[in-house]
């Protein structure tokens, strides 16, 4: 054998073991073995003995890295919440603000104290619990910064300030990479309940398709609580997709279902329109909880979600599509 032998490799792996970790291990181990036997020398007792102070050295290394950096990250998850975050966001908004810690969320806001207390009881409280109740299995371990800015004036310089850019929407938005709820709430509390739909749903389904996203996010944005859960009620976007279904310019439900993410979002208005007015007739079948838990679950089997569509309300969507158009005219604000 010549160049490196098998206890500069074992060296250069302990070396490395603390960098990487176990896998290089095993390669290391798996070269000194391979060699020993390209030499013709076969993986004897002796070989074995001789290597073993030093695989119980490194097997002894790797433990005590990985156990460190698991306590590290276990004290790191631990330290976030929402009352900490709290703290971090006082420095950021100073005096001006009132901050609140309600279930997931850290609030602050700089509207008058009746309307933050609303939104802090109703929306983050009691809208969240519904959320959970009847759709999500998965809890959030993380702490959501929900910022609720009295007017349009506050909304759009303080987005500026922390996040860098002004918001391409007046209502508001849920910024994932911070996530951070961010809010004009002079526009009303439906937004937030939307968002927090976008939210809380990362954590439960996280590969969850557009269309499903925004219809059952935009469903919400106008509902009321009750024993069962949020109740989707009517709303503006209710004309514009009785406007388009006596144009003939909405496109079928198959359609909607299966365009991609990209697609969906393109031809905004009709689409997301569409998208929720399904989602509430699912509701008033008493089929959405149902939908939402299968798609979910056997996502893999159908990526659309069409499938369980069909199998919650036990027909084609062909079938189910004219069914749904007349009861969508039907409706009235
Ligand atoms: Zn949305």
């Amino acid at each position: 054998m010549s160049g490196i032998g098998p206890w500069e490799l074992l060296i250069i792996g302990a070396i490395l073991c603390a960098l990487v970790g176990v896998p290089v291990l095993v390669v290391v181990v798996l070269l000194v073995l391979f060699k020993k036997k390209q030499c013709g020398q076969g993986i004897g007792t002796g070989t074995m003995r001789a290597a073993l102070p030093a695989l119980v050295f490194l097997g002894g290394f790797w433990a005590l890295s990985v156990g460190v950096s698991a306590a590290g990250a276990e004290t790191g998850e631990a330290k976030e919440t929402p009352e900490k975050v709290l703290a971090e966001m006082k420095k950021e908004l100073g005096d001006g603000f009132q901050y609140r810690a309600v279930r997931c969320f850290a609030a602050a806001s700089d509207a008058d104290p009746a309307s933050f207390d609303r939104i802090a009881h109703f929306t983050l409280g009691d809208c969240y619990d519904a959320y959970e109740k009847q759709f999500f299995k998965t809890r959030p371990a993380q702490v959501y910064r929900v910022y609720l800015f009295k007017d349009d004036a506050s909304y759009r310089k303080h987005a500026k300030e922390l996040f860098g850019s002004v918001p391409d929407t007046p209502f508001g938005y849920y910024l994932d990479s911070r996530r951070a709820l961010v809010m004009n709430i002079a526009t009303g509390g439906g937004t937030l309940v939307h968002e927090m739909f976008h939210a809380l749903v990362r954590v439960d389904f996280p590969d969850i398709p557009a269309w499903a996203n925004e219809g059952l996010g935009s469903l919400f944005e106008q509902c009321h609580v009750t024993d069962e859960g949020l109740v989707g009620l009517v709303n503006w976007r209710l004309p514009i997709l009785q406007d388009a279904i006596r144009k003939n310019e909405l496109p079928t439900l198959r359609k909607i279902m299966t365009v991609d993410d990209a697609a969906f979002y393109a031809a905004r208005a009709g689409n997301y329109a569409g998208a929720r007015y399904f989602m509430m007739y699912l509701q008033e079948n008493r089929r959405l909880v149902d939908f939402y838990a299968k798609f979910r679950d056997n996502f893999k089997k159908d990526r659309t979600g069409v499938r369980f569509a069909e199998e919650v309300l036990g027909r084609k969507l062909e079938e189910v599509e004219p069914d749904w158009r007349k009861w969508v005219m039907g409706l009235k604000r």
